[in-house]
C-alpha cells in the first residue's frame, strides 16, 4: 500500500548525521520529497546520492540554523521546487556538556543559539508559509532532557526545556489553523551528538550513559508515526527511550 507520505514535502534541519539523516532516509523511502539542510554539505551530498540511488526525491541546502536568512533559504528552496511545505522537522542540535562551574560560556552560547534560536528560526520562517497554505506540521526535536536535568547537562536541558515550552506555545497558538505541532523527545540514541563534548567529566559520564543507546531509526519511525496521522490528529508529544 502506498504511504500517505508519498509526495509530501518535508524540510529537515540537521540531516547530515544521526536522527536527521535516518529520518530523511525513511521519509524518502516512503515517497516524501525531503529537503535536507546542515552545515556539512559533503555529508548531505553523499546522503542525497544514496536516496536518489534508491529512487527517492531529495533537495540539499547548506544550512546554519543560527542564521535566519539560511533558514529562509531552505524553506524557499522547498517552495520553489515543490510549491508547498508539508512539514518542517526542527532537528538540528548540539550537546557540548559540562558542569556549570567549568564556565564553558562559548559552549553554553552555542547550545542556546543552535538548540533554541535554531528552532525559533524554523518557526519564524515556516509559520507564515503554513498559515498561508492552511496546512503544515512542525516536528520539534527536544529530548528526555526536556523533562529532567542530569549531571553536566544543565544548559543542554535548559535549551530542551525551552524547545518544549516553545512547542507547547506554538500548538496553543495554531489551533484551528490546520497546523499540527509535535514534540519528539528521544532518550539516548546512536548519533554523533556526544562527539562535541570537550569536558572530560561529561565525556566519561556520557560514555557510560550511551552504552544502551537506541538506533536512530527508532526515532525516525516515531517521527513518521506523527506525520502519517490523518490531518485531524495532532500527536502532541512522543517520548522514546531504550526499553532496558
Ligand atoms: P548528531 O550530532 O548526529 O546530529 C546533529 C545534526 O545537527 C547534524 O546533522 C549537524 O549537522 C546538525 N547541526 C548542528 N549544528 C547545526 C547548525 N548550526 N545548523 C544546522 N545544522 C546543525 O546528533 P543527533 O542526531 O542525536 O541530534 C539530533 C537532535 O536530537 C538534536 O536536537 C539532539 O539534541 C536531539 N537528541 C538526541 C539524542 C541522542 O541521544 N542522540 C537524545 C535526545 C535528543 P552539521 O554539523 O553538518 O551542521
Amino acid at each position: 500500500m502506498m504511504s500517505v507520505l508519498n509526495g509530501k514535502v518535508v524540510v529537515i534541519t540537521g540531516a547530515s548525521s544521526g536522527i536527521g539523516e535516518s529520518t530523511a532516509r525513511l521519509l524518502a523511502s516512503l515517497g516524501a520529497h525531503v529537503v535536507i539542510g546542515a552545515r556539512r554539505v559533503e555529508r548531505l551530498e553523499s546522503l542525497a546520492s544514496d536516496i536518489q540511488g534508491d529512487g527517492g526525491s531529495v533537495v540539499i541546502q547548506q544550512l546554519d540554523v543560527t542564521e535566519l536568512e539560511q533558514m529562509q533559504a531552505i524553506i524557499s528552496a522547498a517552495q520553489s521546487r515543490f510549491g508547498r511545505v508539508d512539514a518542517i522537522i526542527n532537528n538540528a542540535g548540539v550537546m557540548p556538556l559540562s558542569s556549570l562551574e567549568a564556565l564553558k560560556i562559548e559552549e553554553w552560547n552555542r547550545m542556546i543559539d543552535v538548540n533554541i534560536r535554531g528552532v525559533l528560526h524554523g518557526i519564524a520562517t515556516g509559520l507564515p508559509v503554513m498559515k498561508k497554505q492552511g496546512f503544515g506540521h512542525f516536528i520539534n526535536i527536544a529530548s528526555i532532557g526536556a523533562y529532567e536535568v542530569t549531571p553536566t547537562a544543565a544548559v543542554y536541558c535548559a535549551t530542551k526545556y525551552a524547545v518544549r515550552a516553545i512547542t507547547d506555545g506554538l500548538r496553543q497558538e495554531t489551533v484551528g489553523l490546520g497546523i499540527r505541532v509535535t514534540l519528539v523527545s528521544p532518550g539516548v540514541t546512536e548519533s554523533e551528538l556526544a562527539e562535541s563534548i570537550t569536558d572530560n567529566q561529561a565525556r566519561e559520564f556520557m560514555k557510560e550513559y550511551r552504552r544502551n543507546a537506541l538506533p536512530a531509526t527508532a526515532i525516525a519511525r516515531a517521527i513518521v508515526y506523527a506525520l502519517e496521522q490523518p490531518v485531524h490528529v495532532d500527536v502532541s508529544e512522543l517520548v522514546i527511550k531504550p526499553a532496558m
